[in-house]
């Protein structure tokens, strides 16, 4: 079984986690917490999470986080692995 088939946003609105605008503005903020709060509940979390960090820039919110703080995540992993390397 995939992981994917254990999200709980497959008994979501599927545009709840691809908000559109800006993610400052009122409405647009609502509604990336209400996604990550079915995230937050979510048994695959974990596993959702990792994969949209080794993918990539994806849009959307997987395991409970933005592009933006997944793009965050990886410069810190690279920074983690540069200094261990050096
Ligand atoms: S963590 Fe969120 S986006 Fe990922 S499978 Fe679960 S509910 Fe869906």
């Amino acid at each position: 079984m995939d992981w994917r088939d254990g999200g709980l946003c497959l008994w979501e609105d599927p545009d709840l986690f691809f908000p559109i605008g800006n993610i400052r503005s009122g409405r647009t903020a609502l509604q990336i917490d209400e996604a990550k709060a079915v995230c937050h509940r979510c048994p695959v979390a974990r596993q959702c999470l990792s994969w949209a960090v080794d993918a990539g820039p994806v849009e959307g919110i997987w395991g409970g986080t933005t592009e933006g703080e997944r793009r965050a995540m990886r410069l810190r992993a690279m920074r983690r692995r540069a200094e261990a390397a050096a």
